[in-house]
């Protein structure tokens, strides 16, 4: 018999993909499922990033690329740190791969060695924990409740640091809660930084314009910490290019000379013609994002108050990206038609049969007590959707 690897049997699907998966499945069996599960933004890919692939193609930029990206697309991304972040990344300093998920792979596998600790802040995104489990890292979680916005304190992380702590792992605005760390927040978990400079931490900022509050704010604008960060982004959530596959990061020249080697074994450079279609995104003044940003800002009015009218729901107040994170624990304990609610688990499956509406359990993220919410659809459909949720839990009793 083929016998898998402990590695991937121990591995668990991404919820998100997996809660994904399950509404497809459901929609071709005809039923009229409404997936919230999955962070992808319902927007077309902007024509004029459509047209600068199409002008690729013709060029014949259809051969392998250098494995960390073209040289005039990390000039643009090092023009792009400047102008939106004030980050002096040099293109030696970026790596450009397949998707933000491979550069946080990429930098996690060039980092961890069995039993070195990652403090990861809960609710973190899913895919996190998997990628430091897979490195064979071990994951320390520290928690932050809905009380402080889901947003851990300096004094936490520095208390989780230990002898062995190797690397952090944040996202801000943060997939799942929509948090956003201010720049008062990041300084101080910046001065912790000092007093540990053997630890990195990788700043997800794949989320920076989807704000609806403040001037997005980049951890490695602290100048003394700055190596230690590794910045991520990518365009699959600005300039709606989930299926383009490119994120990437700026990081220390050491680094991202590991990624490069690391993702040179693994897929090496990413698409030519995503990476020319990119340059296009990045050399795009981002105010042209203004109209995005406000649909966005809509929806999540729109699911806050409809969130805040079901009793016992209870929510903090997303700042950025285009997620709800609310506590429902309210409903563990109750019942309907002899279905009993245990957890986030349960509650997420109740919703997709008796609902028809797909979302994530916050369990995947780590906070038991919440669903995830993903709003990056239609007024239309939104309202349809939390109606359906508000009727299914009323139910419960
Ligand atoms: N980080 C966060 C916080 C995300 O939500 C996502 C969404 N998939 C990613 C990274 C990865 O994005 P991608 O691989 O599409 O660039
Ligand atoms: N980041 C998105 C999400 O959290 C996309 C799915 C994924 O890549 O896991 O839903």
């Amino acid at each position: 018999m083929i016998e898998l690897s402990d590695r991937i049997n121990a591995m668990e699907e991404s919820a998100t993909i997996a809660m994904s998966r399950k509404s497809r499945e459901l929609k071709a069996e005809g039923k009229d499922v409404i997936a919230l599960s999955l962070g992808e933004p319902d927007f077309h890919t902007p024509d004029f990033i459509k047209e600068a692939a199409t002008q690729a193609m013709n060029d014949n930029f259809t051969y392998y690329t250098p494995v960390p990206g073209y040289l005039d697309l990390r000039q643009s991304i090092s023009k792009k740190f400047k102008r939106d972040n004030n980050l002096d990344y040099s293109p030696d300093e970026i790596v450009v791969s397949t998707g933000a998920k491979q550069s946080i792979a990429n930098v996690v596998l060039s980092l961890i060695n069995e039993g070195d600790e990652v403090i990861i802040p809960a609710p973190y995104w899913v895919s996190y924990l998997a990628i430091v489990n897979v490195a064979e890292g071990k994951p320390v979680i520290v928690n932050a409740g809905i009380e402080n916005d889901f947003k851990v304190s300096a004094k936490q992380l520095e208390d989780a640091i230990t002898p062995k702590t190797k690397l952090i792992i944040f996202s801000t605005p943060c997939n799942p809660t929509g948090s956003v760390y201010s720049k008062e927040e990041l300084a101080d978990i910046a001065e912790v930084l000092k007093r540990h400079p053997n630890v990195v931490i990788i700043a997800d900022e794949i989320y920076e314009h989807i704000n609806f509050t403040s001037k997005h704010e980049s951890l490695a604008q602290f100048s003394e910490i700055k190596n230690q960060v590794v910045t991520v982004n990518g365009v699959s959530k600005a300039w709606a290019m989930t299926g383009w596959r490119l994120g990437y990061i700026g990081a220390s020249e050491k680094i991202a000379k590991a990624c490069t080697k690391m993702q040179g074994q693994f897929t090496s450079g990413t698409s030519s013609i995503s990476q020319k279609a990119a340059i296009a995104a990045m050399e795009a003044d981002p105010a042209i994002l203004k109209d995005m940003i406000s649909a966005f800002e809509g929806r999540r009015k729109l699911v806050l108050n409809a969130l805040n009218d079901i009793e016992g729901v209870k929510t903090n107040i997303p700042e950025g990206a285009f997620y709800v994170f609310p506590d429902v624990s309210y409903f563990y304990g109750k019942s309907f038609n002899g279905r009993t609610i245990q957890d986030g688990n349960d509650l997420a499956m109740y919703l997709l049969d008796e609902a028809l509406v797909a979302l994530v359990t916050g369990e995947a993220f780590g906070d038991r007590n919440c669903i995830r919410i993903s709003y990056a659809t239609s007024e239309e459909v939104l309202t349809k959707a939390m109606n359906r949720i508000r009727e299914a839990l009323e139910k419960l009793s």
